[in-house]
């Protein structure tokens, strides 16, 4: 296959070509139209229209590449239109495209079998989800049900998805218009060095202070009321937050003395982001139950679940488990699912995704730091590394506050378009710029991208 920015052909074998300023009028037109946005002032958008992918790199209908640092919403971990899921989706429809979910299927069992085999500990039986929020929500009902608790602890600068459950869980502002939602859910404070709301001085005085507040949640909370501790084992969205070692640990830990359920939020960091399987596997923990979703096939059809350990799967033996979507365990999403498998196998896209970060992206950011007035801190592992800016270094000062929108937003904003002005589609969020590839982009491609957010951070520096 092909693709320029003159003419390309598609995987079914159609010519399309670039620039193409009808086919951009009639997606605009559609688009502004018809199409309500998630999480916008509707009449306040310009939604790109987008021609085509392949590999890390996107096409709008003006011929514009733009290399995907984002991986769309941290989910393309092998990149756009990769032959062997494409493949296997045309496959899997030509086959059987949709089986209901209390029938048995072969991609959708062997998928299930494929994550048990690579999840940590005796977490062996999956639930198959449409995505990540129902995965949470579903994982919530299950410890609910085991423990005959209701309470449900969740982290401050976290998110679990736009659903009931998912959202009151939610530590930043986009629970806020959702309140009260779920009514059985408390936060904490969980480990942020570079801001500790512990004032400590050190990563391991950070983790450990940070368990001890925990603990203290959990015993003002009543441990006798809480089902779950649920923790994104990485914080993705919200800046990036690799725990320090020993904290997840120390979760576990709090879990088993006080009976309660530990549910690792995967969806952004599972499926090789950082290097692994599984973020969990970084600190040779093992939680309950952990859910999953965008890598577990790229995103190419939707697709979340839950993995469940033995012990939580034992309970619903004989007890039903009162749960079910129509689309649960989809095949086109599972034959998509069992392909990724093949594929990271193949090529090795673990041990990578760990030699580009270790090798490439960390020495980089490193680099920025030093050069720039406007980055405070990079933090990350694998290819999910996070930009924080400031004002000042030595206040710490954001860039802009937090939350920030309209016009307090403009130097985020001013940063985001340089990047994208010299072909690179970042992901920004209140004051960092988070640094999210696919996981199969070329080390020239990332070399290229890293030069162009390096050369844009000139346009942060501007505000310190
Ligand atoms: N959990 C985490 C950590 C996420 O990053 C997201 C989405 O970004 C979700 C849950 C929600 O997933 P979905 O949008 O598929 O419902």
């Amino acid at each position: 296959d092909t693709l320029t920015t003159a003419a390309y052909t598609d995987r079914l074998g159609a010519t399309h070509t670039l620039p193409d300023p009808e086919a951009e009028a009639r997606v605009r037109a559609d688009d502004r139209g018809h199409v309500f946005h998630s999480w916008s002032a509707q009449a306040l958008i310009d939604p790109l229209p987008v021609a085509a992918g392949e590999g890390s790199t996107f096409w709008d209908y003006q011929g514009n590449a733009f290399l995907d640092f984002s991986s769309q919403l941290v989910n393309l971990n092998l990149g756009h239109q990769h032959p062997d899921l494409v493949r296997a989706i045309q496959e899997q429809a030509s086959r059987l495209a949709t089986i209901q979910p209390a029938m048995a299927n072969d991609v959708r069992g062997e998928l299930a079998r494929r994550i048990a085999e690579v999840a940590p500990g005796d977490l062996n039986k999956v639930f198959f989800t449409n995505g990540g929020a129902d995965a949470n929500e579903n994982a919530v009902r299950m410890a609910r049900a085991v423990t005959g608790k209701r309470k449900v602890l969740a982290m401050y600068r976290s998110y679990h998805g736009n659903t009931t459950t998912a959202i009151t869980l939610t530590g930043d502002p986009r629970r806020w218009t959702n309140e009260p939602g779920d009514g059985s859910v408390a936060h904490f404070f969980g480990p942020y060095a570079y801001r500790s709301p512990f004032h400590s001085s050190s990563a391991e005085e950070e983790g450990q202070r940070a368990l001890e507040h925990l603990e203290q949640v959990i015993v003002l909370e009543g441990a006798s009321t809480i089902a779950a501790i649920i923790i994104e084992s990485i914080v993705g969205t919200n800046g990036i937050l690799v725990p320090p070692p020993g904290y997840l640990q120390g979760v576990r830990d709090l879990c088993d003395k006080y009976g309660i359920v530990f549910i690792a939020d995967e969806v952004m960091v599972g499926f090789g982001r950082v290097g692994e399987w599984f973020a969990v596997d970084r600190f040779g923990v093992t939680p309950d139950l952990i859910t999953f979703a965008k890598g577990v096939n790229s995103g190419y059809v939707p697709l979340g679940g839950v993995v469940i350990s033995d012990r939580i799967a034992a309970h619903f033996d004989t007890v039903a488990f009162q749960g079910g979507l129509t689309y649960s365990g989809h095949p086109l999403a599972c034959a998509a699912g069992v392909a990724t498998f093949e594929v990271f196998e193949r090529d090795g896209i673990l041990e990578r995704v760990r030699d580009l970060g270790s090798r490439v992206v960390e020495p980089r950011l490193k680099e920025m730091l030093e050069r720039h007035p406007s980055v405070g801190e990079i933090r990350g592992a694998g290819l999910f590394w996070a930009i924080e800016l400031v004002r000042s270094k030595e206040t710490r000062e954001p860039l802009v506050p937090f939350n920030a929108s309209g016009a307090d937003a403009a130097p985020m904003g001013a940063l985001a378009a340089a990047c994208k002005k010299a072909g690179v589609w970042p992901f920004t969020h209140f004051n960092r710029l988070h640094v999210a590839p696919p996981l199969v982009i070329s080390e020239e491609e990332l070399r290229r991208g890293l030069d162009v957010i390096d050369r844009a951070l000139d346009v942060a520096d501007e505000y310190t």
